[in-house]
């Protein structure tokens, strides 16, 4: 039977509806959210990736401020503008587009956002909140896996979920996530002995792993979750043949634009699954409206308030809280 289809649009809107309700109130306290984007370089996929961020931004109510330094500028140079956001007091949160210039150590210059206006989630100190169990700003893909779960219904509690991909801004937070909302969770890797054998154990699958369609139906007990986080661009037209055999009308669009966005998760295993997100369509748009989330979060958070939306991320906080 084909499995439910977990499309991430009509979860993106939902959320936004929360947001501009909750970014009324602060309005009403003469707080707007703003968000600090930096894009150094040239980066064509930088660039879209942050106008699509200044997008939802202006679609929210949020205010943005965006610096687009060059691709030689100095780490230094780069700290001191990380420094002056932090000052600033209309920034609540700071977003730095990576990949940054070679010359540039990008865990440094995360490390060097306050953490308090640390919206992805990277800092070490987040990161930390996290592992204790009492999350403030987490990153933005786990946490838009976790509404996706979550406002679809299923059952994470007591599930066995396997986490395929240990990054430090996919893999790891998402593997806590998940055990903080009582999900036994068994983390995978390039070096995992029987990856499909393990997969096939779980209840709840993320792959996280950048290989496009490398999950094949073997990898997924029958009625299991799927989510696919991975998204990969393909140009090989034989790569293409294999991954869309079965799915024509995508092989069709491959044809006509010579390249096409695959997830990590072989499209076959919609038949396989019970429920799954589609890739592209899943995941990815809640990312952005995960960003917004946490620049809200951040502007209430800095000026001592509580976060009270009642969105599955602040009801996971409040539980955790209250343990
Ligand atoms: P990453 O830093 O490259 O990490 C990949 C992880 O997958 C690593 O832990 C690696 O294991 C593991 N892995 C690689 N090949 C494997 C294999 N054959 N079997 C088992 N594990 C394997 O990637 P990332 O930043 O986490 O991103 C993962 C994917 O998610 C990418 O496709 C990326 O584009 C996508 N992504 C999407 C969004 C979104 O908004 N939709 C956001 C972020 C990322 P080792 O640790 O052993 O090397």
């Amino acid at each position: 039977m084909a499995a439910r289809i977990l499309n991430g649009i009509p979860i993106r809107e939902e959320i936004h509806k929360e947001l501009r309700e909750e970014i009324a109130s602060l309005k009403s306290r003469d707080i707007t959210p703003g968000l600090a984007t930096v894009l150094t370089g040239d980066n064509p996929a930088s660039k879209v990736y942050v106008a699509s961020k200044i997008a939802a931004c202006e679609s929210l109510g949020i205010k943005s401020f965006n610096y687009t330094p060059p691709d030689s500028i100095t780490e230094p140079q780069l700290l001191d503008l990380i420094e002056e956001l932090n000052e600033r007091d209309e920034v609540d949160g700071i977003l730095v587009q990576l990949p940054l210039p070679k010359q540039i150590d990008a865990k440094k210059v995360l490390e060097a956002v306050s953490p308090a206006k640390d919206v992805d989630g990277f800092h070490p100190v987040n990161m930390g909140h996290l592992v204790e169990g009492r999350p403030r700003l987490v990153a933005c893909t786990p946490l838009g896996v976790m509404e996706i779960l979550r406002r679809s219904n299923i059952p994470i509690q007591g599930a066995n979920a396997v986490v395929i991909g240990r990054s430090d801004i996919v893999g790891k937070p998402m593997a806590l996530l998940l055990m903080h909302a009582d999900a036994t969770v068994t983390i995978c890797h390039s070096k995992t002995k029987d990856l499909p054998g393990v997969s096939r154990r779980a209840d709840i699958v993320v792959a996280a792993m950048g290989r496009p369609a490398c999950i094949t139906s073997d990898y997924i007990r029958p009625g299991a979750t799927v989510i696919d986080v991975g998204t990969n661009r393909i140009t090989d037209p034989k790569e293409a043949e294999r991954i869309f055999a079965n799915t024509p009308e995508r092989l069709a669009k491959f044809r006509e634009k010579g390249s096409g966005l695959v997830g990590d998760v072989h499209p076959d295993v919609a038949n396989v699954a019970g429920a799954i997100t589609p890739s592209p369509g899943g995941v990815g748009p809640l990312t952005i409206a995960m960003l917004m989330s946490n620049t809200t979060k951040a502007a209430n958070l800095r000026r001592g308030g509580r976060w009270n939306c009642g969105t599955p991320q602040v009801m996971l906080q409040q539980r955790l809280e209250r343990k």
